[in-house]
C-alpha cells in the first residue's frame, strides 16, 4: 500500500503539465489552467492547460498538416510497426499508466493493472488491421473491358472527445484505429481526467509517432470540446460520453456535415431468471454496477429478478455489497474507489434521495461515506434499492454511481417488454441455465451487446456500441475500421 501511495506522490507534484500539439508540449494560448485533483483525498496532482477555440484551431491545423504530409506516405506496414512499438512502450510503462489513472480518476489500482490484456490487445489488434485493409474489384453491368474497384482511404482529421471514467482504454480505442487507417487525431480528454492521456501521448511520441499525427488538447467541454465538434477542419468526430452531450455534438457537426460516431449512456437491464445459478449471478450482477463505483456506461443498473427468487437474491446482493472494500484506489485491498468529483458524488446523492422519496425500499447503502479513510474524498456506499417500479426516476435515468434498482418480474414476455421500455440500448445481461430462454431473450432485448451468464466482457476484436439513444457506430472488430475510412470507387476503361 505504502508502495503505491509513495510512488503516486512522486508521480505528480502539483506542477504544470503542458498539452501536446504538433509534436510540441505547450500551454494554452490564453495561459489558463485547470486543476487535476485526486478524488480519493482532494490532493492537487497537477495543473493542465485550459484550452479554448484558438488552441483547437492550432491543433486541427497541425493534424491537417500531418495528414497531408509524410504521414500520408507511410505504408500500412510502417503504421503496423508503429502500433506494435507503442504496445511495447505501454507494456514497459504499464504500472505508471495505471497508477496515474488511479490517482487522477480513482479507479482501484488492482482493476487498472488487470486491464492490460485489453489495452495492449487493442494496440496489437489494430496493428493487424492496418495491413488487412483492402477494397474490392467489383463486376459491373457495363459491356466491354470496364474495371470497377474500390479503395479504402483514411477519412482525414479525427476529433476525439472522451469522458473521465476510463482514460486509458477510452483514448486508445479512439487513437489506435486512427493510426491503423492513416488518419490524424485531435483528442480532448475530460477536464476531470487528463493526466494519463498526456502520459499516453508521451509514450506514443517516444515510440516514433510523427509530429501532428496525435494532438492532445486539454480543456472543458464547453470551450475546447464544443470548438472541436464544430470545427470545419475536422472530418469526423468520435465521441464517448453522455447522451445529452452526444446530441449537442451531433448538432454541432452539421456545419461541415462531418461524420459522427457516438458511444453514449445507458440504463442497461440485467435479467435473472428463476433457474439461474445464484452463486454465479449475485457477484456478477453486483459488479455489473459496482465496478468502477458505478461509473460505467454499461452498468446493469436495472436488475430484473424473477419474483420467486427476488427476496433471496436481494439478501445475497446486500451481503455481497456490504463486504466490498471501499477506499483509496492505491490500497491493494480496495475494490471500489471514489466518485470522480464532489459534484458527481452530489448528483448520485440526489438520486439516492429521489429513490427514497419515490417509495423504493433501501436494502443496503444509500449514503456518502465519511470519517477515517474518506477525508477529502468522494465515496458513496454501494447501494441496492428493492421494490422499484418501472416509472421511478431511479429506474429510468442514468445515475453513473454505485446504485442498483431491483425490479421483480413474473414472466418472460413481461420482462422483455419492460427491459426494452427505455430510450437507451447499450447492453444487457441475462442469467439463466436454460439455453432456449437465453437465446430468446438475447434476440429480443434491444441493445448493442448482450451477455449471457457473464457481464462486462469487452474485447478489441468484438464490436461494441449502442442502439437507440445509446448512440451509433461501433468500436472494436473490423466494423471499427470502417468508422475511420471512406470508400472510393475507381472506374477504368481498359479498352
Ligand atoms: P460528458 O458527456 O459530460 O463529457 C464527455 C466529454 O465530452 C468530456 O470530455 C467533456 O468535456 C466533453 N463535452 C462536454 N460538453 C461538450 C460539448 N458541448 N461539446 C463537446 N464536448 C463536450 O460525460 P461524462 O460525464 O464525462 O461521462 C459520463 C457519461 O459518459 C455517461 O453518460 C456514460 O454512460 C457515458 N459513457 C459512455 C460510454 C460508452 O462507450 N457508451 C463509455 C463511457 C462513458
Amino acid at each position: 500500500m505504502a508502495e503505491w501511495g509513495t510512488r503516486g506522490d512522486a508521480l505528480y507534484d502539483g506542477g504544470f503539465l503542458p498539452m501536446f500539439v504538433g509534436g510540441r508540449w505547450i500551454p494554452a494560448l490564453s495561459g489558463a489552467v485547470i486543476e487535476a485533483r485526486n478524488p480519493a483525498n482532494g490532493r492537487l496532482l497537477a495543473t493542465v492547460p485550459r484550452a479554448d477555440g484558438a488552441d483547437i484551431d492550432q491543433a486541427v491545423a497541425a493534424a491537417r498538416r500531418a495528414f497531408e504530409g509524410p504521414w500520408s506516405r507511410w505504408t500500412p506496414f510502417e503504421r503496423q510497426a508503429l502500433l506494435l512499438r507503442i504496445a511495447e512502450r505501454f507494456e514497459a510503462e504499464w504500472e505508471s499508466l495505471c497508477l496515474s489513472d488511479t490517482l487522477d480518476m480513482g479507479m482501484p489500482i488492482t482493476r487498472t493493472l488487470a486491464n492490460s490484456r485489453r489495452v495492449l490487445g487493442m494496440l496489437r489488434f489494430y496493428a493487424g488491421q492496418a495491413v488487412a485493409l483492402h477494397g474490392a474489384t467489383i463486376p459491373n453491368s457495363f459491356p466491354g473491358e470496364i474495371l470497377s474497384q474500390t479503395v479504402k482511404e483514411p477519412i482525414g482529421v479525427v476529433g476525439a472527445i472522451i469522458p473521465w471514467n476510463a482514460p486509458i482504454a477510452g483514448s486508445v480505442w479512439k487513437i489506435a484505429p486512427a493510426l491503423a487507417t492513416g488518419c490524424t487525431v485531435v483528442l480532448k480528454p475530460s477536464e476531470e481526467a487528463s493526466l494519463t492521456v498526456l502520459m499516453i501521448a508521451r509514450l506514443m511520441a517516444e515510440a516514433g509517432l510523427p509530429d501532428g499525427v496525435l494532438n492532445i488538447v486539454t480543456g472543458t467541454g464547453a470551450e475546447a470540446g464544443a470548438a472541436l465538434a464544430a470545427h470545419p477542419g475536422v472530418d469526423k468526430i468520435v465521441f464517448t460520453g453522455s447522451t445529452a452531450t452526444g446530441q449537442a455534438i451531433a448538432r454541432a457537426a452539421t456545419g461541415n456535415l462531418k461524420h459522427v460516431s457516438l458511444e453514449l449512456g445507458g440504463k442497461s437491464p440485467v435479467i435473472v431468471c428463476r433457474d439461474a445459478d445464484l452463486d454465479k449471478a449475485v457477484p456478477v450482477a453486483a459488479m455489473s454496477v459496482f465496478a468502477n463505483s458505478g461509473q460505467i456506461c454499461i452498468a446493469g443498473s436495472r436488475l430484473f429478478v424473477a419474483r420467486e427468487i427476488h427476496d433471496e437474491f436481494l439478501t445475497r446482493l446486500a451481503a455481497f455489497a456490504g463486504a466490498l472494500k471501499i477506499g483509496d484506489g492505491v490500497l491493494p485491498e480496495t475494490e471500489l474507489g471514489p466518485i470522480i468529483s464532489n459534484r458527481q458524488a452530489e448528483r448520485v446523492e440526489h438520486f439516492l434521495g429521489v429513490g427514497r422519496d419515490e417509495g423504493a425500499r433501501l436494502v443496503t447503502g444509500g449514503a456518502r461515506l465519511q470519517g477515517e479513510g474518506y477525508h477529502g474524498g468522494n465515496f458513496i456506499a454501494p447501494t441496492v434499492f428493492g421494490d422499484v417500479t418501472d416509472d421511478m426516476t431511479i429506474a429510468r435515468q442514468e445515475i453513473f454511481g454505485p446504485v442498483i434498482s431491483a425490479l421483480p418480474f413474473d414472466d418472460l414476455e413481461e420482462v422483455v417488454r419492460r427491459a426494452n421500455d427505455t430510450p437507451y440500448g447499450l447492453a444487457a445481461g441475462i442469467f439463466t441455465n436454460h439455453l432456449g430462454t437465453a437465446h430468446k431473450l438475447a434476440r429480443r432485448i434491444k441493445a448493442g451487446t448482450v451477455w449471457v451468464n457473464m457481464y462486462h466482457a469487452i474485447d478489441p476484436a468484438v464490436p461494441f456500441g449502442g442502439v437507440r439513444m445509446s448512440g451509433y457506430g461501433r468500436e472494436g472488430g473490423i466494423e471499427h475500421m470502417q468508422e475511420y475510412l471512406d470508400t472510393k470507387a475507381i472506374w477504368i476503361n481498359t479498352d
